[in-house]
């Protein structure tokens, strides 16, 4: 570890900040809990035998490395720089939320954790996690909020197929923000034999920097495929931004690459300029949530908002706290897709490439031409295709009026 030179991207520091953002802000009861995560955390990534077992469970569990894809009829369709897809979305469970699961529950099994708990909004991130403790035999306890049990019956009957518990939470408004406070919670009270699994690249340190080491292999995958076919770096990566975990899987492995812009595209849902977003970079300011500081979608009291967006899986309220920093420091770009815009992309995808996408990916998607005519013919851009679009055929069904 000492013997790496610190630059000005070696973030976190000791205390899991990335300039201003990030941190541990959590109650005195528990900074032992993520404190001896934290240790427990760097033990294993220096073990090589870590590291090892979580490669055999990528590569025949998950099945990677995944593919890195020329779009060619979405290249000439545009006709500018060439368009790759990095195909995240044929992991097993269909998303890149896997790679981090795998990563943490390898974790919690060798601090001798027994008992797996969860949030999750739209579900993903609880199937998921249903699915490695189904795998490695463990516990699973998944907390969601009672309005989004309500919306996502199909994500609550794939949890309990595969073993887990749905607590639905009925406090608060019943969604996401709450399932995270009720798993805090529970967190707390069973210190001894319970692990908290969080699914995208925030919370208290050493959470954003883990999450986003475990989903970091998309971003060394692409390096090498890139070079391995072009002999060179991409000109340009690209992500939906959710909480930020694929996005920053993508870019950390190109943020000392200076010549490799990195692009994360929020949910503008019906527009920016109203409240019905779930654009926290862009329309949202610095606040604490989850554990750590970074910006969230709040309004002038300081009370968090519901984020929209036609996507579920984009609606977390804040951002991981390095998307936070790269922003501030101009290393990032982030811009934004509405719903209408990513509706349409999701149609294009599927018709030029024969590849249905997910809705969160639709939004880089529907930002893709406008970057592939900026970087230029010749130039090479990848999008992390982070989600296969089976869950959402019912919701863009509706959305275009047709009955299923
Ligand atoms: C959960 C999810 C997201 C959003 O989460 P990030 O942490 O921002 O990656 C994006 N795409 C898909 C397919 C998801 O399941």
């Amino acid at each position: 570890m000492n013997a790496i030179i610190p630059n000005e991207y070696a973030m976190p520091d000791a205390e899991g900040r990335f300039g201003p953002y990030g941190g541990r802000f959590v109650a005195e009861t528990l900074m032992p809990l993520v404190l001896e995560l934290n240790h427990a955390y760097e033990r294993c990534k220096a073990d090589p035998t870590f590291q090892a077992e979580l490669d055999d469970y990528l590569t025949h569990y998950v099945g990677r490395p995944s593919p890195l894809y020329l779009a060619q009829r979405l290249t000439d369709h545009y006709g500018a720089a060439n368009i790759w897809f990095k195909r995240d979305e044929l992991n097993h469970t269909g998303a890149h939320k896997i790679n981090n699961c795998m990563g943490q529950i390898l974790l919690a099994m060798r601090m001798g954790k027994k008992r797996i708990i969860a949030e999750t909004g739209a579900g993903q991130h609880g199937v998921a996690t249903a699915t490695v403790c189904a795998r490695f035999g463990l516990q699973c306890v998944v907390y969601m909020g009672a309005a989004d049990v309500q919306r996502q019956s199909p994500n609550v009957f794939r949890m309990k197929l595969l073993g887990a518990e749905v607590i639905p939470v009925t406090s608060g408004r019943g969604t996401l923000k709450d399932a995270m406070n009720e798993a805090m919670r529970d967190w707390v009270t069973n210190v001894e034999d319970t692990y908290y699994l969080i699914g995208t690249a925030a919370g208290p340190h050493p959470y954003p920097a883990m999450v986003r080491d475990f989903q970091s292999v998309i971003g060394k995958e692409t390096k090498v495929q890139m070079q391995a076919r072009r002999g060179k770096l991409p000109d340009a990566v690209v992500a939906a931004i959710g909480g930020g975990s694929n996005a920053i899987g993508l870019f950390h492995p190109f943020i000392e690459d200076a010549g490799v812009r990195m692009i994360g595209i929020e949910a503008a849902g019906r527009g920016l300029d109203g409240p019905d977003h779930a654009a926290s970079l862009q329309g949202g300011r610095p606040g604490v949530l989850h554990g750590n500081r970074t910006y969230l979608l709040q309004d002038a009291d300081g009370q968090i908002l519901e984020g929209h967006s036609i996507s579920a899986g984009l609606d977390y309220p804040g951002i991981g706290p390095e998307h936070a920093w790269l922003k501030d420091m101009g290393r990032a770009e982030y811009r934004a897709a509405t719903d209408a815009e990513a509706l349409e992309a999701f149609q294009l995808c599927s018709k030029l490439e024969g590849i249905i996408p997910a809705l969160e990916p639709s939004h880089a998607l529907a930002r893709i031409g406008e970057i592939a005519a900026e970087i230029g013919t010749g130039g090479d851009v990848v999008l992390n295709m982070c989600g296969r679009g089976d869950k959402d055929i019912f919701a863009v069904a509706q959305h275009l009026g047709v009955e299923l």
